[in-house]
């Protein structure tokens, strides 16, 4: 049926594009680090993606974690308030950790 030409259209491969909290750009997933709030409200780095809980994502960027530091923009999005130890942490997390793919 006709119908189904429409939809074979729509059936386009889509990566799925996450916002960063620093530079507030659109990126893929893949390029972005994501940070998640647990139900104990803890704030960690999630280097498999996969981690329970509230997720922001951030640019593989220090710039781009200072600006949501400065910003506020990443306790918005966690719903949380996050010390400056949690920022130090998920700094040397940031730091440390290129998420293998
Ligand atoms: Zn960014």
């Amino acid at each position: 049926m006709a119908k189904d030409r429409g939809v074979m259209l729509l059936k386009r491969k889509r990566v799925p594009l996450r916002m960063c909290l620093g530079c507030r750009e659109m990126k893929p997933k893949k390029e972005l680090i994501r940070i998640v709030r647990n139900k104990e409200n803890e704030v960690s780095v999630d280097l498999v993606g996969k981690k329970p809980g509230r997720g922001a994502y951030i640019c593989k960027a220090e710039a781009c974690f200072e600006k949501a530091r400065k910003s506020k923009g990443l306790e918005r999005a966690l719903e949380t308030p996050i010390s400056e130890e949690i920022y130090e942490l998920l700094k040397r997390q940031l730091e440390a950790g290129d998420v293998p793919q």
